[in-house]
């Protein structure tokens, strides 16, 4: 499958290129809104053309786009790309708001193309076995569920998440929508109700920096997260509780296959173990092999519809100091 990657970005260096290509993918082009950042973006990743137009690279041979721009441009190019009749993986969150994130995700469907949303912690091994655990019945009816996701932004990327509200900046739109993919992953229910408080420390200015939200499942579960860009030494996890047992989980928000998973029932404890493959690996195959007509994306456009839903709902809540009913649109 030929690529082109709209983004000359971080997340597409560090992750997503070699993931692509350990799927026997090639990646033809890149676009940059700099023709000057294409052409050395290019080089540097062995990418044969760096474009600073968009309708010339879809013009291009290929036959997907991996879309990781600053969050305002994913829709604009996602549209141009499927009006071009090109596969979309798109990286989180989809839009700036639902209606747009709808309106994408119609217009793949309606083309017969494959939409993608790169959540990669379902691709985890760690949650995989969390979810097996919970669907096999292990912890019995989940009661609820706490998501721990505070962590420290690297200074390399304390560009416009930390200052830029228009490009989508804000802890919310960066992590609240990978815990709402991995809660419906895990539970497969969709959040209901949602009450939140979020801050802003000396890091950010003009966006939250940290949020802390209560989430009520259709099941009666409840479910407690804390999304931060401000915290050293928190160290990240979830814990599932349920009837029969729970899962602890620690060190398994994040982009790498480590950290531990621990059933605890009145047998005892026991030290699950898990595959460490690749996240973004996996994320890949999936697509890939969805275009190819087997199966589906790992989280497909209703799921990244679905997790930007949440925190749009999270955000609304947290700025109200109201309880709000989350609205997952005409999806
Ligand atoms: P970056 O800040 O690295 O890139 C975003 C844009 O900023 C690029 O398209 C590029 O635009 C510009 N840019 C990047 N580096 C430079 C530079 N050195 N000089 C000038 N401009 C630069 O973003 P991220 O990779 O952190 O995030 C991109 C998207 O991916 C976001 O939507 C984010 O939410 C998502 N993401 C997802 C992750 C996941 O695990 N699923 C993890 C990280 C990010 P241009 O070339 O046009 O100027």
């Amino acid at each position: 499958m030929r690529w082109g990657l709209i983004g000359a970005s971080n997340i597409a260096a560090s992750h997503m290129m070699g993931a692509i290509r350990a799927n026997g993918g090639e990646i033809a082009s890149v676009l940059s809104s700099s023709a000057e950042r294409a052409r050395s973006y290019a080089d540097d990743n062995g990418i044969p053309d760096g474009f600073a137009d968009l309708d010339a690279l879809l013009a291009g041979d290929i036959d997907a786009v991996y879309i990781s721009t600053t969050n305002e441009k994913h829709f604009a190019q996602a549209m141009a790309a499927i009006a071009a009749g090109k596969h979309v993986l798109c990286e989180k969150p989809l839009a700036m708001t639902v209606s747009d994130a709808v309106t994408m995700v119609k217009a793949a469907g309606d083309a017969g193309l494959t939409f993608g949303t790169n959540h990669h912690l379902r691709n985890a091994g760690s949650h995989q076995a969390i979810r097996d655990l919970i669907s096999s019945g292990r912890i019995g009816e989940v009661l609820s569920m706490r998501v721990m996701h505070a962590v420290y932004l690297p200074p390399h990327l304390q560009g416009w998440r930390i200052d830029n509200p228009a490009a989508g900046g804000g802890v919310i739109p960066d992590i609240v929508v990978h815990d709402a993919d991995t809660v419906r992953f895990h539970l497969g229910e969709d959040p209901a109700e949602v009450v939140a408080i979020q801050t802003a420390s000396a890091m950010a200015s003009g966006v939250e920096d940290s949020v802390m939200s209560v989430w009520e499942m259709p099941s009666g579960a409840t479910v407690m997260t804390h999304e931060s860009f401000t915290h050293r030494f928190a160290g990240t996890g979830i814990e599932v509780h349920g009837t029969q047992g729970s899962i602890r989980a620690t060190g398994v928000m994040t982009q790498r296959p480590t950290g531990t998973v621990t059933l605890v029932t009145e047998a005892g404890e026991e030290n699950v173990t898990f595959s460490d493959h690749n996240l973004y690996v996996r994320s890949v195959a999936l697509f890939q092999d969805a275009v190819a007509g087997k199966g589906r994306p790992a989280a497909d456009g209703v799921d990244g519809v679905k997790s930007l839903a949440v925190a749009a709902a999270v955000a609304e809540a947290a700025k109200s100091g109201r309880r709000t009913a989350v609205d997952y649109g005409d999806i």
